[in-house]
Order: C-alpha cells, then sequence, then structure tokens
C-alpha cells in the first residue's frame, strides 16, 4: 500500500498522533463516558444511519427506558420499536432485541467480550463488532466503516473504489498489522477525525494531527480521494394511501415481516397503476366489503434510501348503517394482530413511522 521507505514513519505518526489527538479533541459525547459495552453497542447501532447530533436525545431516552440488556428483553418488540421512531431504518430496533435475548440466553445476560461472539449476534457486523470489542474490551481489531476508509484511503494517497469489498479488505488487513496498544482509542480516533476534520468535502488538513504522514495532502490530491463509485440511483414510486375512517377512528395495517417498515404499522399504501386507476380501493375493498368513494386529500413525498414515495392519499368513510359491525367497528378481512382501528388520541401506542404519520394533518382536509 505504502512505499516501503516512508512506511515506518507514517504508520507511527498515525499510531502516536491520532491517540492522542483523541484523547484531547473528542467531542463530549455521553456514550464516551462510559466504557460499558452495551451503551456502546446501542450507540452504535444508532450511529449507522443517524447524524450524531441526531441521535443524543435518542440516546438518552432509549438508555432511561433500557438501562440494561435485561430491561431490553423484557420489553416487546412493539415497545423496542416505538422507542426507535423517528430514527428510521427499523430493522436496527428489531436485532437489538432479538441479540438482547440471545445475550441473556446464551451469555447470562454479559455483552460477549470478543469481536468473534459479538458478529454471531443479530445486527451486529464487522465494523460494530470491531467498535465494541476494542472500545469496551481493548481488543486488538479494527471497526471499518466509510469515514475510516476515507481517512485511510487519503493518508495513502489511494486511488482504490472504496465502494469495491476488496478495497475495503484491503484497508482492514493494513490496519489490523498497525493497532497500537491503545486501540480503542486509535479506532475511535479514525472515526472522530472522518467525522470532524478529513470531511467528505474540504477537509480540514491544516488542523489535522496526521498531516505529516499523509500522502494525499503531500501530493496536493485531497479533492480527489477518495474515489467512490456512483450511488445507486434512488427510484421514485407513485403509491397510494387509504385512510380509513370510522366514528372518528383510522384503520392501521401492519406492513410484512421483510421489506420495507418490515413489521410496523401504517395505513394501507399499495403502488399506483395507471393514472385514475385508484388501485387503494381495489386493495381496500379485499378488507372492506362496502367502501364509499375515495376522496384525494391530499399528497406527501418521503424520502428513503434507496426509494422515494410520491404518494396521493385519499380518504375512505365507512358507513356504519351499511356495515357489519364488531365491537363498534367494522370488521376488516385481516387477522387480528395485523390490522386495527385507533383514534387519534390512541395513535400513539402504534409504532408509526414517520412516512405515515406525517399523513395524519392532511385528516383536516377529510
Ligand atoms: S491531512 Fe487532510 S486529507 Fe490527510 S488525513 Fe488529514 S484531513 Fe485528511
Amino acid at each position: 500500500m505504502l512505499d516501503t521507505k516512508k512506511e515506518y514513519l507514517i504508520i507511527k505518526i498515525l499510531q502516536v498522533n491520532l491517540p492522542l489527538w483523541f484523547k484531547q479533541a473528542k467531542r463530549d459525547l455521553p456514550f464516551r463516558q462510559t466504557k460499558d459495552p452495551y451503551s456502546i453497542w446501542i450507540s452504535e447501532i444508532m450511529a449507522q444511519q443517524t447524524q450524531i447530533d441526531t441521535l443524543i436525545p435518542y440516546y438518552y431516552r432509549f438508555i432511561k427506558q433500557f438501562p440494561n440488556v435485561f430491561s431490553l428483553t423484557l420489553a416487546s418488540e412493539d415497545e423496542v420499536i416505538k422507542a426507535w421512531e423517528g430514527l428510521g431504518y427499523y430493522s436496527r430496533a428489531r436485532n437489538l432485541h432479538q441479540a438482547a435475548r440471545l445475550i441473556v440466553s446464551d451469555y447470562n445476560g454479559l455483552m460477549p467480550d470478543t469481536f468473534t461472539e459479538l458478529i454471531k449476534l443479530p445486527g451486529i457486523g464487522p465494523y460494530t463488532g470491531g467498535a465494541i470489542a476494542s472500545i469496551a474490551f481493548n481488543e486488538k481489531v479494527c471497526a471499518v466503516d466509510g469515514n475510516v476508509l476515507r481517512v485511510i484511503s487519503r493518508y495513502c494517497n489511494s486511488y482504490d473504489d472504496i465502494g469495491d469489498a476488496k478495497t475495503k479488505k484491503r484497508i482492514t488487513q493494513w490496519l489490523e498489522t498497525i493497532l497500537p496498544q491503545a486501540v480503542g482509542d486509535f479506532n475511535e480516533g479514525l472515526m472522530e477525525l472522518g467525522a470532524m476534520i478529513c470531511t467528505p468535502q474540504n477537509p480540514k488538513c491544516l488542523l489535522c494531527p496526521i498531516r505529516d504522514g499523509c500522502q494525499s495532502f503531500i501530493a496536493g490530491t485531497t479533492a480527489l480521494i477518495p474515489v467512490k463509485k456512483k450511488k445507486q440511483k434512488q427510484v421514485t414510486k407513485k403509491m397510494e394511501v387509504g385512510i380509513v375512517k370510522q366514528n372518528g377512528a383510522l384503520f392501521f395495517i401492519r406492513r410484512p415481516d421483510a421489506g420495507l417498515l418490515s413489521g410496523m404499522w401504517s395505513f394501507p399504501i399499495t403502488e399506483a397503476a395507471a393514472k385514475n386507476s385508484q388501485a387503494i380501493k381495489k386493495k381496500l375493498e379485499e378488507s372492506f366489503s362496502q367502501l364509499g368513494e375515495p376522496v384525494l386529500i391530499g399528497t406527501s413525498r418521503h424520502v428513503f434510501s434507496h426509494v422515494i414515495w410520491e404518494m396521493s392519499v385519499y380518504g375512505f368513510n365507512l358507513d356504519l348503517s351499511v356495515c357489519e359491525t364488531n365491537a363498534g367497528y367494522l370488521t376488516a378481512n385481516q387477522p387480528p394482530d395485523q390490522s386495527t382501528f385507533k383514534s387519534l388520541a390512541q395513535v400513539d401506542e402504534l409504532a408509526l413511522p414517520v412516512a405515515f404519520s406525517k399523513l395524519l394533518k392532511l385528516l383536516d382536509n377529510f
């Protein structure tokens, strides 16, 4: 990776300057005040798809509600998903819950203390496993994420595509050979440097503690590195949402166990077919034998990582006089745990993703 003549000095600068800088310059984050593996685990999972500044209030709330692995185990999946609401990528919460149960059943409630055992748990991949093992247990393993790939590619003036798994493997293997004793501070230093100094655009090289060894700084190529394949284009999908209202209560369904927003609650939604096809009406007619004409009550747009939903939202009023009822509400042709009616005051009881909760404001038009 590097010219062997330079390598000793370059590695020393990285091994010595980086942990020292991290100790002095690190942001004062709540999960950095502890070596508790549970807290580090929660913070690392939250940080996977969420900016640090955004996740801090969620982190405080989550740790307050579930202060240890036992409290997480005792909670229902719905409660955990509810506590995750707003962070998105809900499979993370589901995996946390499953992993907590495994830690209690297979490890007597103690977080596994090695990388090898950690990555056996759902939702813990090599990066998260490396972060927990090195920060909480000082195990000499690295934690390579996008930030680290960028920093090391620049540090080594490497034009290898960081989207390529082979590049990640090469960088991981190189880092494994140079990890210092203070491995937690070294790994966190790399992450912090990537977040605060060696940023994707306009890296602050003049403030950088490893600048003297940085080969792209010396070569003047920092703006060209890292090389990254073009991101997969987001697909835009036209969707139709049906808000079914009866006696002031709204109809919700549970989404399938796999795929986007899996297992969460939502309004019925379907991909629009041809213009004016009213695909949502056809879908709802599978559940309700008597359905009035839909009223277009608004539109909304929601951006996920790979897909954008452009939603037309239709309101349906159910008429009790023409419906079979059950406990005051019409019986939907769905298993009872897969659908429910909730009044507006009860909606908070459901894990309702933002894509749908933001549609509630359209009810004024209905
Ligand atoms: S000198 Fe600049 S490009 Fe090199 S590691 Fe530091 S911030 Fe990144």
